[in-house]
């Protein structure tokens, strides 16, 4: 749960957060937006004329790619980063309109290198180094082509020098771009690697703050935790949920005569045997794996047992009982544990329910130890107490 909680927060750390594939489209119709607006600005202040029929083609085929990116957005979970796959596509389609463009309307210079740096710009934080080159090749072409082709069709060439040193421009531009990409991937990458670490990392604390440093069984705060879900989830269904506290025999005693050393020895062992039979006990609860076991503190453990009845978490506490009672540790300490075990009741406190738990472990030591003793599973309501006085009259 803590463990949980903590790789929710350190997913944040990872560089791909927040990349969602809807982001990623407002950003590229953004862009197409600018390359719009700086067009009209050209026409309107007299810099550049489009003929109709061309205008016309490059708005309808501008808006079906938007659509048909959107399309693809809004199919892609949302919660992912959008596949680079994708990116690389939006590239090229730009690519296009970019040199349909420059084909197309002459002495459109600034506009058309504005147009084909902010599409590679696009892509360079978003595919690998080795698709940005091929890319930042590919728009190199794409780029000369255009330009080659327009001077072919000599009506529509513009002066060639102007147009020679933009290209020279472009090429330059792009072949820095693609150094700088390389080097922002592996800066990326060493990100990467920095965040995995430090997520393990995480992982590692969360675990010790959930552990006992002694027996490595689940700490009280832990447990506190999880009967606090286990009693949502209880009053929220009818699913049953037990508790079993284990209070290991006049554990004072072999302290005194062995010492705290095999004291402590004797707990590890304990709660490791206690774990490994409570991990096996699938037929007892074979619907529930969220079985937990603790330390509450001294040699007192407790197990929660979702899922599981007043009479199956008895038998489960004698099978344990047993367990610890049929075999000393180490071979050579015998010792024993008393048990008392109490099914939520609904409505109840968790203190109220440790409470009877922990008078049914009162019961059992004072009935000679070694024993698994119950809470009653439930209390005597109202009308089932017979009021003798007014039943007579
Ligand atoms: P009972 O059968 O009534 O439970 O008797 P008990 O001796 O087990 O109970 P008591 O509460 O009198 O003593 C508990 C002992 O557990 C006292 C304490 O020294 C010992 N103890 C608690 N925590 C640790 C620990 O971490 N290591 C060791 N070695 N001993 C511990
Ligand atoms: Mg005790
Ligand atoms: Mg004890």
């Amino acid at each position: 749960m803590l463990a949980e909680k903590f790789t929710q927060a350190s997913a944040k750390l990872h560089p791909d957060y927040g990349r969602k594939p809807l982001a990623q489209f407002y950003m590229a119709a953004s862009l197409y937006l600018l390359w719009s607006g700086l067009i009209w600005l050209s026409i309107a202040t007299g810099q550049l004329s489009i003929a109709p029929e061309v205008g016309v083609l490059m708005l309808a085929g501008v808006a079906a790619t938007n659509a048909l990116f959107f399309g693809i957005a809004r199919a892609a979970p949302a919660d992912q980063p959008p596949a680079p796959a994708v990116t690389a596509l939006q590239c090229l389609f730009g690519l296009f309109w970019a040199a349909l463009f420059t084909y197309f309307v002459p002495a459109s210079g600034a506009t058309t290198l504005a147009m084909f740096i902010t599409c590679m710009l696009y892509t360079l934080f978003q595919v690998s180094s080795t698709s940005f080159r091929r890319l930042a090749l590919i728009s190199a072409a794409a780029y000369s082509a255009a330009i080659v082709l327009r001077y072919l069709t000599v009506a529509q060439a513009g002066p060639f020098w102007s147009e020679g040193v933009q290209l020279i421009t472009y090429l330059g531009v792009m072949g820095w771009l693609t150094l700088f990409a390389g080097h922002i991937h592996s800066l990326r990458e060493e990100l990467h690697d920095r965040n995995e670490q430090l997520r393990e990392n995480i992982r590692k604390v969360a675990r010790v703050a959930e552990r006992d440093h002694l027996t490595k069984s689940f700490n009280r705060h832990y447990i506190m935790d999880t009967l606090a879900r286990e009693k949502g989830r209880a009053d929220r269904s009818n699913y049953p949920v037990s508790i079993a506290i284990f209070d290991l025999d006049h554990f004072k005693r072999l302290n005194d005569e062995h010492g705290h050393l095999v004291g402590d020895r004797v707990l590890k062992v304990f709660a490791k045997r206690v774990r490994a039979e409570l991990r096996g006990m699938d037929a007892i609860n074979p619907s529930d794996n969220r079985r937990s076991f603790g330390r509450f503190g001294g040699e007192e453990f407790i197990a929660i047992l979702p899922g599981t009845n007043l009479s199956g978490a008895e038998s489960c506490a004698e099978r344990l009982r047993e367990n610890v009672a049929g075999q000393p540790i180490d071979d050579a300490y015998q010792i024993t544990v008393s048990v008392g075990v109490a099914e939520y009741r609904r409505g109840e406190t968790v203190p109220e329910m440790l409470a009877r738990a922990d008078e049914a472990l009162y019961l059992a030591k004072s009935r000679g130890r070694n024993r698994v003793e119950v809470s009653d599973p439930k209390p005597a309501t109202d009308a089932e107490v017979i009021d003798f006085r007014s039943a007579g009259s």
